[in-house]
């Protein structure tokens, strides 16, 4: 689509376990211009992703050598694993305007704020930390040790919870999608 009007881009963060990729799918479903980055990674894949769906799977070589191509719009270092968005996909459907989301963790959202003033950030909340937890353990993709980490990383993240323009709790998958998608369509 190119209407010749930028499109919007949305900050989207939220601590593991809190659902975002969940409601990120009824997002798309609801919202056809709404068109979701592909981050690359050196984490491992887990049982039932896609490289190049949920993430391009890379080394941490390549992954070095994209930071020196200056290839990504932001990147961090997240429980030992490289994440970066990299930058021509998302310029390229900006300039399509399509509404871009960036679903990424606090450091790179922090860098994206400083780049993009105007850019439409989100942070979604659990219930509480027990409830995280919970959805963490349920969810059965992570060992002991690194469930430990994502929550300790998570009580971390929701610190600068304030520093996003709004908050949204995860508590009925529902009504938080309803929330996000008036927050995506306001003066749009
Ligand atoms: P997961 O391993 O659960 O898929 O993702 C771990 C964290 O990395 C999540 O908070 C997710 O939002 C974040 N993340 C995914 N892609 C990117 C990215 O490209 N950049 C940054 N900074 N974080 C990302």
């Amino acid at each position: 689509m190119n209407n010749n009007k930028r499109g919007k881009l949305v900050l989207y963060t939220g601590c593991s376990g809190v659902g975002k990729g969940t409601i990120l799918e009824k997002i798309r479903e609801r919202d056809p211009n709404v068109w979701v980055s592909v981050s690359n990674t050196t984490r491992g894949k887990r049982e039932g992703e896609i490289d190049g769906v949920h993430y391009v799977f890379v080394t941490k070589e390549q992954f070095e050598n994209l930071i020196k191509e200056n290839g990504f719009l932001e990147y961090a270092k997240y429980c030992d694993n490289y994440y970066g968005t990299p930058k021509k996909p998302v310029e390229d459907m900006l300039a399509d305007g399509r509404t871009v989301i960036l679903e990424i963790e606090v450091k790179g959202g922090l860098q994206i704020m400083e780049k993009y003033p105007d850019v439409v950030s989100i942070f979604i909340l659990p219930p509480s930390l027990d409830e995280l937890e919970k959805r963490l353990r349920n969810r059965g993709t992570e060992d002991e040790e690194t469930i430990r980490k994502r929550l300790s990383e998570a009580k971390h993240e929701l610190g600068f919870k304030d520093r996003y323009s709004y908050n949204v709790v995860n508590d009925n998958i529902d009504e938080a999608v309803d929330e996000i998608i008036n927050i995506i369509n306001k003066d749009a």
